[in-house]
C-alpha cells in the first residue's frame, strides 16, 4: 500500500489487552493540518473533549491511539490521563504537547492505566516505518481484520497519496465498538479546506453505515494533512479541493465498505441505493432505514429476495416522519433485478434470484419518483452469530484491576444453547477425523510468541485426546538466525536456502534439534501429550542428499528428503505418541543435513497416507501476492502452479508451495496453510464449519 510523504506508523502492545497490540502511533515529519469529526455522542470520551475544541488547527504532528480501554465515563481522571499522555507524546518525539491528538477505543468507564502507553512510548517509536500494518492491527478490537487503503491523485500537476487506517465493526458490544480512522495524505490544504472536505466526505461514507444503529462515545476520525507533495496549497473550494474530495470520499467509501462487511456475526455486506428523493436527508434516512431494519437484515442472512420488507419499511418511515413519498411508485430492484414495479410485483425467477442472494454482496436499490435526491448505505446481515455473539460472547469479556480487558472463553461460560451448538458442531468432525493422521507443520509467528506456543501445544494436546493422531514437525528459522548472529556469524541465503557451511551446521542442529525441538515437547508434555522428540536422525527417521543447486553454487550441508522411516513411525503413532520432528536428515556416512521444515512435513504426509496436512505460518494463507494480497481460499493444484509461474508466491512461500504440490501428487487430500499467529486456528480449522486460511485440494 502507498502512503503519503512524510508519514511513519507503529503499532505495539502496551498490556492494554491480554496479548494483542493495542497502542497505535502515527507520526507526521512535517507539521501539518489538521481536522477532526468526532461522536455526537453526548456521553463523548475524555480523547474526544480533549481533540474537539483543538481542531481544525495547523502543526500537528502525530495522533496517538489505543485499544483494549476507551477512557469514556472516567472523570476528570480521563481528562488528565490524555494530558500525561500527550506530554509523553510529544516528549518521545521532540514535538511540543500542543501538535498531540489522541484517540482510544476499547471498556467504557475503567480508567486508562495511562503508565502503561508512557512506559511503551520508547519501543512503539524505534518502531516507526513506512508501513501502516502494525498501526491498523493496534486499533482494532472486534474487528477480524485491520482495514487500511489508499488513493493516488494529482493536484496541480504533483503526485499525492491519501491513505487510511480504520477500525470499526458495529456495536454488538457497544461498550467495545467505535469506529476510529486516521487519514494521512502529503497534500497542501489549509486545515479550513481539509475540515469541510472531510465533514462532506464522512457524511456521505461513515454516517451511512449501520451495523445495529447504535453511536459509540469515541468515534473519530482524523485527518492530516502536511503538504509534502508540494501542490499549490489549497484553501478556496474549486477543482482542487474536489478531486481531493472526491479521492477522499472514495477512499472513506471503501473503508465504510469494509467496515460493514465486518460487521459483528455478518456473512454478508448489503448496499443500499435510494433515488429519487424529495429531499437529501430524506434519501439518507431512507437508505439508513433499509440498512438498519432487522426484518431486512434477517431475510439478508437467509438469502431471501424478500423485497416486501423493504417497501415496507419505507412505508413505514414515510408515514411515522411524514414524508411526502408513496412507496407504490417506488420501483426496487434486488440485486440488478427489478421485483416491485409499476406498483406491483414483478414476475421473476425466484429461485435464480435466491441464488444470487447467497453472494457476500448485496445491493438494493429503492428508485423513488419524488425528487432527485440520492443516498447510498451500507450494511450487514443478521446472523446467528450476531445474537450469539451478544447474548454470549461479551459477558465473557471482563475487566482487570489494572483497566485492562481479558477474556474468559471457558465453556462453562457459555448459555446452554451456545454449549449445545458449539459441541454438536465439533463432535461432528471429531468423530469424522477419530483415527486419522494430520501432519502439522508448525513455523512462522507462532513459534515465537510464547501465547501462541501455548495455544498450539494446547491445541495438539487436544487433537489427541479426541482421538486424531498429530504428528508435529517444527522449523526454527528465526532462531537460527538469532544464534548464529549472537556467535558473530551471518546468514547467506541462497533462492531461500541458508548456506550451512561447517562451522554452522552443528549451530543449526543444536537449535532444532536441542533447543527447539525440546522446547516443544516440553510443552506438549505439560499437558500430559505424549510427545516423543525426534531428529531426522533418530531411528533413520529421515534419509537425505545433498543439494545440488542449479547454479552451481555448493550451498553446503543442506539437503532434500529421500526415505522416510515409515514403520519407525507408525510404531510411535501406534503406541499412542506424538512425533515431534525436527528437519535434521541423515545423509550418507551419517553426517547430517538440514532440510527445509515445509518439505519434511510433506514427505512424512505423505509416507504416512496421511489426508491432512497444516502449515502454520505468519500470513493469513497463500495471498495472491506478498504481503498484502487478499486471501485466496481455495485452490487447485493447476491454480497453486498457475500462480507460481505467475511468480506471485516467492520467498518461504514457494517452499511451501512445492511442497504442497508434492504432498498431493503423494496422496495427501487436504492441504490448509493457516494464520499461525492466530491462537487456535488448528482447531477453528478442524472442528469448526468455517474454513480459515487457504485450503489446496486436487481439484
Ligand atoms: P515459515 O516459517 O512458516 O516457513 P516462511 O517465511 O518460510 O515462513 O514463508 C512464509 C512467507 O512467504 C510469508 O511470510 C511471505 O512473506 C512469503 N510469501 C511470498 N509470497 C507469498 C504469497 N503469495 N502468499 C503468502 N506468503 C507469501
Ligand atoms: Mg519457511
Amino acid at each position: 500500500m502507498k502512503i503519503p510523504k512524510g508519514f511513519r506508523f507503529g503499532g505495539v502492545a502496551c498490556g492494554l489487552k491480554p496479548s494483542r497490540r493495542d497502542l497505535a502511533l502515527v507520526v507526521s515529519d512535517h507539521p501539518a493540518a489538521a481536522a477532526g469529526v468526532f461522536t455526537r455522542n453526548k456521553a463523548a470520551a475524555a480523547p474526544i473533549q480533549d481533540a474537539r475544541p483543538r481542531v481544525p488547527a495547523e502543526g500537528i504532528r502525530a495522533v496517538v491511539a489505543n485499544s483494549g480501554n476507551a477512557n469514556a465515563l472516567t472523570g476528570p481522571a480521563g481528562l488528565d490521563d490524555v494530558s500525561v499522555i500527550r506530554s509523553a507524546v510529544a516528549d518521545a518525539l521532540g514535538v511540543q504537547k500542543r501538535a498531540i491528538l489522541t484517540a482510544s477505543t476499547g471498556v467504557i468507564g475503567a480508567r486508562l492505566p495511562a503508565m502503561k502507553i508512557v512506559t511503551a512510548l520508547p519501543a512503539l517509536v524505534e518502531q516507526l516505518g513506512d508501513h501502516p500494518d502494525l498501526a491498523a492491527e493496534a486499533i482494532m478490537t472486534t474487528d477480524t481484520r485491520p482495514k487500511m487503503a489508499a488513493r493516488e491523485l494529482t493536484l496541480g500537476g504533483k503526485s499525492v497519496i491519501v491513505s487510511a487506517i480504520c477500525k470499526g465493526s458495529g456495536m454488538l458490544a457497544p461498550q467495545l465498538a467505535t469506529a476510529l480512522c486516521v487519514v494521512t495524505t502529503d497534500a497542501a490544504v489549509t486545515p479550513r479546506a481539509l475540515q469541510e472536505t472531510l465533514g462532506r466526505a464522512v457524511q456521505r461514507t461513515f454516517n451511512m453505515v449501520s451495523v445495529d444503529g447504535e453511536m459509540s462515545t469515541n468515534d473519530c476520525v482524523f485527518a492530516l494533512a502536511n503538504g509534502l507533495a508540494g501542490n499549490p496549497r489549497i484553501s478556496e473550494p474549486g477543482p482542487d479541493l474536489d478531486v481531493l474530495e472526491n479521492a477522499l470520499g472514495d477512499l472513506l467509501g471503501e473503508m465504510a465498505r469494509a467496515m460493514a462487511a465486518d460487521g459483528e456475526g455478518a456473512t454478508k455486506m448489503m448496499e443500499v441505493v435510494v433515488t429519487g428523493a424529495p429531499t437529501d436527508a430524506i434519501a439518507r434516512e431512507c437508505a439508513l432505514a433499509i440498512t438498519s431494519s432487522p426484518l431486512v437484515k434477517s431475510a439478508l442472512f437467509g438469502a431471501d429476495p424478500n423485497w416486501g420488507r423493504i417497501l415496507a419499511t419505507v412505508g413505514a418511515r414515510a408515514g411515522a416522519q411524514g414524508w411526502p413519498v408513496d412507496p407504490f411508485k417506488a420501483r426496487v430492484v434486488l440485486q440488478g433485478v427489478a421485483v416491485f414495479a409499476g406498483g406491483a410485483p414483478v414476475e421473476i425467477d425466484r429461485e435464480a434470484l435466491r441464488v444470487r442472494m447467497r453472494e457476500s454482496r448485496v445491493d438494493v436499490l429503492v428508485e423513488l419518483a419524488e425528487g432527485a435526491s440520492r443516498a447510498v448505505s451500507w450494511g450487514c446481515d443478521l446472523s446467528y452469530d450476531y445474537v450469539k455473539i451478544n447474548a454470549d460472547y461479551s459477558s465473557l469479556i471482563f475487566q482487570k484491576a489494572d483497566g485492562g480487558v481479558a477474556k474468559d472463553d471457558r465453556v462453562s461460560n457459555y448459555t446452554p444453547t451456545m454449549k449445545k451448538a458449539l459441541l454438536a458442531e465439533a463432535l461432528k468432525y471429531i468423530a469424522a477425523f477419530s483415527g486419522q493422521i494430520a501432519v502439522i507443520k508448525y513455523g512462522g509467528a507462532a513459534m515465537v510468541k510464547e501465547s501462541l506456543k501455548e495455544a498450539f501445544a494446547e491445541d495438539v494436546t487436544l487433537l489427541k485426546r479426541v482421538g486424531l493422531k498429530p504428528v508435529v514437525v517444527h522449523g526454527g528459522a528465526p532462531e537460527i538466525t538469532k544464534t548464529l548472529e549472537k556467535l558473530g556469524e551471518r546468514s547467506e541465503f541462497v533462492d531461500g536456502m541458508r548456506v550451512t557451511d561447517a562451522q554452522s551446521l552443528p549451530v543449526v542442529e543444536m537449535v532444532l534439534s536441542g533447543k527447539v525441538n525440546q522446547e516443544l515437547v516440553a510443552l506438549l508434555n505439560a499437558r500430559n501429550a505424549g510427545a516423543v522428540g525426534l531428529s531426522g536422525k533418530d531411528g533413520k527417521l529421515i534419509r537425505a542428499e545433498k543439494i545440488q543447486h542449479e547454479s552451481g553454487r555448493d550451498l553446503g550441508h543442506v539437503g532434500h528428503v529421500v526415505e522416510v522411516n515409515e514403520k519407525f513411525l507408525r510404531m510411535l503413532l501406534d503406541g499412542g505418541y506424538v512425533p515431534v520432528i525436527s528437519p535434521i536428515g541423515l545423509g550418507e556416512n551419517g553426517a547430517s543435513l538440514s532440510i527445509n521444515a515445509d518439505e519434511v512435513a510433506a514427505a512424512v504426509a505423505v509416507a504416512l497416507g496421511s489426508k491432512k496436512l497444516i502449515y502454520l505460518t505468519d500470513v493469513p494463507g497463500i495471498l495472491e501476492s506478498a504481503p498484502d494480497g487478499d486471501l485466496v481460499r481455495q485452490l487447485t493444484v493447476a491454480d497453486l502452479t498457475r500462480r507460481m509461474e505467475a511468480g506471485a508466491i516467492t520467498g518461504g512461500m514457494k517452499w511451501k508451495a512445492q511442497s504442497i504440490l508434492a504432498a498431493l501428487a503423494g496422496g495427501v487430500e487436504r492441504v490448509h496453510v493457516l494464520d499461525g499467529r492466530q491462537p487456535h486456528t488448528v482447531i477453528a480449522e478442524l472442528f469448526t464449519d468455517r474454513g480459515v486460511g487457504s485450503l489446496v485440494q486436487k481439484g
